[in-house]
């Protein structure tokens, strides 16, 4: 069954066909598919960030991830049932050049792998976006839907894990397999000077790919914590509780605190600070 795009009105399947017209939809229906984690190595090592994106956006290689975000689509919440869900992973998104990467966990069920974009129709990324507006670096402070208008500046967002996984929790098995996206796209970004991890997950996800890629990182290893800075070579690695609703419920973290993180990196990568 096809329903009509909140935004264009054009109607697709859920899960979406690759290159079927979904807005930023980066893959095609010729773009090849990892199968397995082997393929998904094989597959990262290209050196176009588009293509890399449009590989990231069809792969199977997480069993399964794939069965839970296809059959979170197709069952859908009962408040989205008029939508169609994107039920593929979630590229990363942003600047093509950023100074500033923003490092989450992984899509959720009814935001990214709804819409298609990362951090997009949820509380969580509703959070993120008013905190990059308030800092000059979205365009807008709501991030709804693909195709919605939102561009970043100097900014990418990306998953540590880019499939949405049951009780948001990925086994360590599905971090390892997604990992050689991560590595190719952060090869793909020289510009980058501060990497912000988003929770304790993310950090020790940025800190293993970063040793990996033979950056010098400290040891012994930098303990993650809200505010904590760590410099990784010519990197800064920078973190900040999640912006969970278990955590903005409970004002463990306020907007202010989040406020002052985007301070600290654009002072940290040589940004004006606003
Ligand atoms: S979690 Fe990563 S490696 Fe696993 S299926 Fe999704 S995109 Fe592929």
């Amino acid at each position: 069954m096809s329903l009509p795009h909140p935004v264009t009105g054009a109607r697709f399947a859920s899960p979406v066909p690759p290159g079927s017209g979904w807005p930023d939809d980066p893959g095609a229906a010729t773009t090849p598919v990892a199968h397995t984690p082997a393929e998904v190595v094989s597959l990262a090592d290209t050196g176009d960030l588009a293509e890399l994106d449009a590989r990231v956006s069809v792969c199977r290689a997480c069993p399964r991830l794939v069965a839970w975000r296809e059959d979170v689509a197709t069952a859908k919440r009962a408040s989205f049932a008029g939508e169609p869900y994107w039920g593929r992973p979630i590229a990363g998104w942003g600047d093509p050049d950023p100074w500033l990467v923003v490092l989450g966990l992984a899509p959720a069920a009814h935001g990214g792998n709804r819409t298609g974009r990362v951090f997009t129709g949820d509380r969580s990324g509703d959070w993120l976006f008013a905190a990059l507006h308030r800092a000059g670096l979205a365009a807008s402070p709501t991030s709804v839907h693909s195709g919605d208008g939102q561009r970043l500046t100097g900014v990418r967002i990306v998953a540590a894990v880019r499939c949405a996984p049951p009780a948001n929790k990925p086994t360590p098995a599905e971090r390892d397999t997604c990992a050689p996206w991560l590595a190719a796209e952060l090869a793909l970004l020289p510009s980058v000077r501060v990497l912000l991890c988003l929770g304790g997950f993310a950090w020790d996800v940025a800190l293993h790919q970063l040793a990996r890629t033979g950056r010098p990182v400290p040891r012994p290893r930098p303990r993650f914590g809200h505010g904590v800075v760590a410099p990784v070579g010519d990197l800064w690695l920078l973190g900040s509780y999640h912006p969970s609703q278990q955590n903005t419920f409970t004002g463990r973290l306020t907007p202010a605190m989040l406020d002052e993180v985007f301070a600290t990196a654009r002072e940290r990568g040589g940004r004006d600070v606003r």
